[in-house]
């Protein structure tokens, strides 16, 4: 079986998976995120251990990333005051392809966070069947409040240091929270000047005029909206008519609430750190991109300017609205226990995972116990990073797919990992646990090439 096991198999896998998980602990000690990540992953997998315990050895080499790269970015604000922020990408995995993986600016990434990110995406990565590898980057630079010219310095300072690291090959970064658009062309020109090549393949989520890909823009959220459809469809329903309540107001929440209201179903809500708006008459999509991606201000102006239908609630969180169908768009861990069982008591049937782990363990344990469907974000929002396969497949042929084709491809990705990670779970006897189908269908992708691929 196993060509690269050495040792004897390992005839009991709880205990073997026990002391691999301490071990990884004591190695990476202080990083809670990445700690929860792969808890989440190694309490999936003892049904493939037990079956091909010669796996372990495999999942040792998993879990410890293949290179990890720390970075100084100093830049200077407009008023001329230096700062110093510290720049992070996590080389995780290139058994399937190159790295690839977003690049977060928030105050809150450390090591720690690029970790957990990078770790999912090596899972969500593979279950997209695109070829990529898993990596993630970014930095503790907070964008809110600072003006283009300084975010373009930063990119810049930022780019300076990690280019080298980079190539269609290597690894290709994308966006994530905090690097839109706006930030992924400083970078791109940046990477363009030092290196002096018209590199398409280096970085995705590029403006459409110049290498990036039609709905690439809207993808996570149109994906996991997709993801939300199948999951219902299993159960005989569709998104018309349905409640939505989404967090968050950033690129994936947006594009979630667009595509769930095209799919017509009532979306209620939105939220940033401040607090969330709802909206009794369905969220109106074009005043929310107007407030949040052109004046990029707060969803409390929307409701300011929305009129009677829409309140806002300071320090609220959406999960207090009772909905059939829960979107968490926002970050790691905004979805506690204490949320689910509001949602739960409200009557949510299906909970979407559009951010990064949004749902903290136990919450994913009530809405298990009670028998709400979870879709797990390394499968619920892998249309983003699918959408970034097609941008570097567009990229290598010199090409330029249409909106309506990338869309499609789009959805026929998303039906497919659904139907995986279904599949997956049954196999295994936990039938609509879409966290064990994910973790398990990702982790024999990866496995299996890793083992091909030797001691490495
Ligand atoms: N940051 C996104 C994610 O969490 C997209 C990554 C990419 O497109 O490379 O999957």
């Amino acid at each position: 079986m196993s060509k690269t096991s050495p040792r004897p198999l390992t005839p009991d896998v709880t205990s073997a998976l026990e002391s691999l998980r301490a071990d990884a602990v004591r190695r990476n000690a202080g990083e809670p995120e990445f700690h929860q990540a792969l808890d989440e992953v190694l309490e999936s997998l003892g049904p493939v251990l037990s079956a091909r315990p010669e796996l372990l050895d495999v999942l040792r080499r998993l879990v410890e990333p293949e290179r990890q790269i720390i970075f100084r970015v100093p830049w200077q604000d407009d008023a001329g005051a230096t700062h110093v922020n510290r720049g992070f990408r996590v080389e995780f995995n290139s058994a399937l392809g190159p790295y690839k993986g977003g690049l977060r600016f928030h105050p809150s990434v450390n090591l720690g966070v690029v970790k957990f990110l990078g770790f999912e995406q090596i899972f969500k990565n593979a279950l997209t069947g695109l070829n990529m590898g898993g990596g993630k980057g970014g930095s503790d630079f907070d964008p809110h409040g600072r003006s283009d010219a300084e975010v373009m310095r930063f990119c810049q300072s930022f780019m300076t240091e990690l280019y080298r690291h980079l190539g269609e090959h290597t690894d290709v970064p994308a966006g994530d929270i905090g690097v839109g658009g706006r930030e992924i062309g400083y970078l791109f020109g940046q990477y363009r000047r030092i290196t002096n090549r018209w590199e398409a393949g280096v970085l995705t989520g590029k403006g459409t005029g110049w290498g990036g890909s039609p709905v690439r823009v809207e993808a996570t959220g149109y994906g996991n909206v997709l993801f939300a459809a199948e999951m219902l469809a299993q159960r005989g329903e569709d998104l018309e008519g349905q409640q939505v309540v989404v967090s968050g107001s950033g690129n994936v929440a947006l594009y979630s609430m667009e595509k769930a209201q095209a799919l017509g179903a009532h979306v209620l809500t939105a939220s940033d750190s401040s607090g969330y708006v709802v909206d009794e008459k369905g969220i109106d999509l074009d005043l929310l991109k107007q407030v949040k991606e052109v004046e990029r201000g707060r969803v409390a102006d929307y409701a300011e300017r929305r009129g009677a239908s829409a309140r806002f609630v300071p320090g609220g969180r959406v999960w207090d609205v009772p909905a059939d169908l829960a979107l968490p768009s926002a970050t790691q861990n905004e979805l506690d226990a204490e949320a689910a069982l509001a949602l739960i008591r409200g009557g949510v049937k299906a909970v979407s995972e559009g951010a990064n782990m949004p749902c903290t363990p136990e919450a994913v344990r009530l809405f298990r116990e009670a028998g709400v469907a979870l879709g797990p974000g390394k499968a619920a929002n892998a249309g983003g990073v699918a959408t970034s396969g097609l941008e570097m497949r567009q990229n290598a042929a010199r090409s330029a797919w249409t909106f309506a084709d990338v869309e499609a491809r789009l959805a026929a990705i998303m039906r497919d990992i659904h139907a995986t990670v279904h599949e997956t779970a049954e196999i295994h006897g936990a039938p609509g646990d879409y966290v064990l189908g994910a973790n398990i269908a990702g982790f024999q992708r990866v496995a299996e090439a890793m083992d091909a691929q030797g001691i490495i």
